[in-house]
């Protein structure tokens, strides 16, 4: 949600330029500030910035998003497993052509997940189906202080310079063994039949796995070790955010028609946290729709999903829970910037409100990046945001 000022809306940022008069409001009754959502040292990832506004110290959970993404399909990782995140790429000749195997259904994927887990997998090497192009290897006694490369940062490029490289000399037989597994799966999938039937339709075959973000199973503590409450609940269509909630001891609360984008069911969502209000002490409700629209510089639509979010999910969590007896605080903010212009994550700080009822409110009247300037927390960082809202101070 977070940008910066833009020409077409008049220098305003798309949260500045939205109609947004619930989030103003919660704004002027509550206190804002800013939080430093990605560490310094770290790159803008959502994974890295979501832990962050959860309050974990990066430098002691980060273990990368193969096993964040593990936890959201359900495998449980051994102490002595790495697991990594595993696309589905599509290489043509010597080019790594794209990242997503033209964003392979699921249902293709799997058939030739499963065929790889067949033909290569053995009591070292695992392969598990996640979603689309997003795949798992889990490697027994791998060592992750190897060098790989997103493969989304390199569409068209030649792939064999951007081999796994060891970083230490006990590294080496894991980039050996992952680099060998590359190579395997060219051979093996060239001629799948489900490629061969992607080729005729004029589709990009998925011709190469690709592994990167190498990690061990992260050290985390539960939210309810770390804070004292008794339940919580994740809401979200993004499989890191849902593996992020898997260690947070956060429980996965599906809604129907949560697509991730800005068809997203709003309503339904709002719904989920009300009712998972009832009887958990904290939610979690990420809606991932103006990320999208960042990423597709696309400014209409991110001032769209922004309204959305107001009107759709705010609108309707605030009204029911000002009712309640018992009361509930609502906080928002993004969790990092994705700016129309360069469509892409920044690691600047973030814009957010806290409200309460009783509390005593800062001189800010409006929820967006400048306004929260003035708010009566200026950039917090670490566990303080999560402490501020959680009355943990
Ligand atoms: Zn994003």
């Amino acid at each position: 949600m977070a940008d910066e000022p833009i020409e077409a809306l008049g220098y305003k940022t798309p949260l500045q330029f939205a109609n947004t008069p619930y989030m103003d409001k919660l704004a002027s009754m509550g206190v804002t500030g800013r939080m430093k959502t990605v560490p310094d040292g770290f790159h803008p990832g959502s994974e890295v910035a979501n832990l962050a506004v959860l309050g974990y110290d990066l430098s002691q959970v980060y273990e990368g998003r193969g096993v964040l993404e593990a936890a959201s399909i359900g495998v449980d990782l051994a102490p002595d497993e790495m697991a990594m995140r595993c696309n589905l790429i599509c290489v043509k000749g010597s080019i790594l052509k794209n990242h997503s195997a033209g964003h392979i259904s699921t249902e293709e994927a799997d058939e030739l997940i499963r065929f790889l887990e067949e033909k290569l997998g053995s009591d070292r090497v695992r392969f598990h189906t996640g979603v689309s192009y997003r795949h798992l290897l889990v490697i027994r006694n791998g060592n992750k202080d190897v060098d790989c490369t997103p493969p989304h940062d390199v569409p068209l490029h030649p792939f064999r310079p951007l081999l796994v490289k060891a970083k230490t000399a006990e590294a080496e037989e894991t980039a050996d063994l992952l680099n060998t597994l590359i190579l395997q799966s060219q051979e093996l999938l060239k001629d799948h039949p489900i490629n061969r039937r992607r080729l005729a339709e004029g589709k990009d075959p998925a011709n190469s796995i690709w592994p990167w973000s190498p990690g061990y199973r992260p050290a985390m503590q539960t939210m309810q070790e770390l804070y004292g409450f008794e339940r919580g609940s994740v809401i979200s269509a993004v499989d890191l955010i849902r593996g992020i909630g898997v260690y947070a001891g956060l429980q996965n609360i599906p809604v129907e028609g949560a697509t991730g984008l800005y068809d997203t069911n709003y309503e339904g969502k709002a719904r989920a946290a009300i009712e998972a209000l009832k009887t958990n002490n904290f939610v979690y409700l990420h809606i991932e729709a103006s990320d999208e629209a960042g990423h597709e510089g696309d400014v209409k639509l991110k001032v769209k999903t922004i309204e959305a979010l107001d009107h759709r999910a705010i609108r309707i969590i605030y009204e029911e829970v000002k009712q309640w007896d018992e009361p509930v605080t609502i906080a928002v903010l993004p969790d990092h910037p994705t700016p129309c212009a360069i469509r892409t994550h920044t690691n600047q700080p973030v814009p957010f409100l806290i409200y309460r009822p009783g509390i005593i409110p800062d001189a800010v009247s409006h929820y967006d990046e400048d306004a929260v300037k003035e708010g009566k927390y200026g950039v917090l960082e670490g566990d303080s945001f999560i402490r501020l809202l959680l009355d943990k101070n």
